[in-house]
C-alpha cells in the first residue's frame, strides 16, 4: 500500500488531520491500535474553553479553535453535539473573586468576551448552585462538543475525501531512507509506503517519537471524571470554579483537583477534575473520585442526591511549556508531530490539524506556527 500521508492514532487529532489532508487532496491513511477515539479524545470530556487559558499563543490558538469547531459543526453531515452554551467561572470566596476580576481587562485586550457575574446573576443563570458564592465570570464563547461522535464525524467526512481507515492496526516501527526520512509506515497490518508520517498519538507520542530516536518532553497526565444517571436539566452551562485554571496552567505532579461540571445532551452531567503526573497507570482511584466529588457537591448541592453511573480515567499528554508540538521534525524528514495538548485536545485539536495540514499542503497558515515548533525542545531537534 502506499500513501502521500500516514496518520498514527484517530483521536480528535489524528480524525482532524484525515479530514483537512483528505479535503486537500492527499492519499491519506489514517490508522489506530484500536477504533476511533480509542485513547484520551473517549476518555475525557468535550469542553472547548477560552476561560481557562492565559493570553499567549494557546489563547490565540484557542479562539480560532472555537471558531472552527462553529464551521465544522455547519459542514460536516453528522451531528456531535456542539452546543454554544457558554461558560461560568465561579469564586468561593471575595478574594478568589477579586483574582478572576483582576483577569477582565486582560482577556478583553485578547478579545475573549467576559462579564462579571454577581450572585444575583449567579443564582438565574444556574438556578441549583450554592447560595453562598460571591459572583464570578461569564464566557459566552465557552462550548461543548461529544468527542467520541466529532471524532467519528471527522473519520467519515475524510473516507468521503478518499481517506482509508484502519482499525486494530498499530504502528510498530518506522523505515528511513538513506538521508534518515521517511519511508515508510511500517505496521501490524504491513508496510504502508509513504514519505510523511504523523505522529497523533496523544499521551502516546512520546513512544511514537522515539521509533524515529526522538526523545519528546511530553508526560500522561491523568484525570478522572465521574458520569452521573441521567437527569433533568441542572446545570446549565459549563461551570467551574475559579481555582480549576490555576490546576491547569500548574506543573505540580502531586494531585489537584478543582470542579467543572456539565450536562450533556443525554442528560447526564460529567463532573471532573482532576491531574496527576503519576505514569500510565490507568486504575480508577476512588479516593481521587470523591474528592471531585466532594468540590461537585460543594457548588451543585443538590448533587449529593445524584447517583454516579460510572467513572473513567484518561491521560492528557503534558509538555513542560504547556504548549502543544506541532510541525515537522528537523532531524526527520517527513515525520510531523501533533499532540502534547494536554487538557485542550478536544478545543484545539482540529486547529491544530488545520495548521498542520496548512504546513504539509504548503498553504498560508491560520497562525504563525512558530510557539509550537518541535525543534524549542533541544531532545526533538536543535534548529
Ligand atoms: C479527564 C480528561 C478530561 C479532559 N477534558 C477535556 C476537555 O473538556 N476539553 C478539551 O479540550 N480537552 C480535554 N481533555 C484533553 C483531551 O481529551 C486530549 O487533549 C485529546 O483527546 C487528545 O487527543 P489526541 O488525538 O491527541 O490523542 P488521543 O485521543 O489519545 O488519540 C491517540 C490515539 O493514538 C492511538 N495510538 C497510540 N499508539 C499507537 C500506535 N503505536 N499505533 C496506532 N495507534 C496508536 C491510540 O489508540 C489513540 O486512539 C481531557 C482529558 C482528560 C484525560
Amino acid at each position: 500500500m502506499q500513501a502521500d500521508v500516514v496518520i498514527a492514532g484517530a483521536g480528535i487529532v489524528g480524525s482532524a488531520c484525515a479530514y483537512f489532508l483528505a479535503r486537500g487532496g492527499l492519499r491519506v491513511c489514517i490508522l489506530d491500535r484500536g477504533s476511533i477515539a480509542n485513547g484520551t479524545s473517549g476518555s475525557g470530556e468535550g469542553n472547548i474553553l477560552l476561560s481557562d487559558k492565559l493570553p499567549g499563543p494557546e489563547m490565540d490558538l484557542a479562539k480560532l479553535g472555537r471558531q472552527l469547531w462553529e464551521e465544522l459543526a455547519g459542514a460536516l453531515p453528522d451531528d456531535f453535539e456542539f452546543e454554544p452554551k457558554g461558560g461560568i467561572v465561579v469564586a468561593e470566596t471575595d478574594r478568589q473573586l477579586a483574582s478572576l476580576e483582576g483577569t477582565i481587562e486582560g482577556l478583553r485586550a485578547a478579545q475573549v468576551a467576559v462579564e462579571r457575574l454577581s450572585p444575583a446573576d449567579l443564582a438565574r443563570e444556574e438556578p441549583f448552585l450554592a447560595r453562598d458564592l460571591p459572583g464570578g465570570l461569564y464566557f459566552p464563547q465557552d462550548a461543548q462538543v461529544q468527542p467520541m461522535l466529532a471524532c467519528a464525524a471527522l473519520v467519515k467526512a475524510a473516507k468521503s475525501f478518499g481517506a482509508v481507515f484502519l482499525p486494530q492496526t498499530e504502528l510498530l516501527k518506522v523505515e528511513l531512507d538513506g538521508r534518515g526520512a521517511v519511508r515508510a509506515a511500517l505496521t501490524s497490518a504491513g508496510r504502508i509506503g509513504t514519505p510523511r508520517l504523523i505522529n497523533a498519538a496523544g499521551p502516546w507520542s512520546t513512544e511514537l517519537a522515539g521509533l524515529v530516536g526522538l526523545d519528546l518532553p511530553a508526560r500522561p497526565r491523568k484525570g478522572h471524571i465521574i458520569v452521573t444517571e441521567p437527569l433533568p436539566l441542572l446545570v446549565r452551562h459549563k461551570v467551574f470554579e475559579a481555582g480549576y485554571a490555576d490546576t491547569v496552567n500548574s506543573g505540580e505532579a502531586d494531585l489537584q483537583v478543582a470542579s467543572v461540571v456539565e450536562a450533556t445532551r443525554s442528560g447526564t452531567i460529567l463532573l471532573g477534575s482532576s491531574r496527576q503526573l503519576v505514569g500510565f497507570d490507568p486504575a480508577v482511584d476512588t479516593q481521587v473520585l470523591r474528592a471531585i466529588a466532594r468540590r461537585a457537591v460543594r457548588f451543585f448541592p443538590v448533587l449529593a442526591q445524584v447517583q454516579a453511573l460510572r467513572a473513567y480515567a484518561g491521560f492528557r499528554s503534558f509538555t513542560p511549556d504547556h504548549l502543544p508540538i506541532i510541525g515537522e521534525s528537523k532531524q526527520v524528514p517527513g515525520f510531523f508531530l501533533n499532540t502534547g495538548h494536554e487538557g485542550a485536545g478536544i478545543a484545539l485539536g482540529p486547529v491544530s490539524a488545520r495548521l498542520l495540514s496548512q504546513l504539509i499542503l504548503d498553504q498560508a497558515p491560520v497562525m504563525d506556527p512558530f510557539p509550537f515548533r518541535p525543534e524549542r525542545f533541544s531532545a526533538i531537534g536543535e534548529n
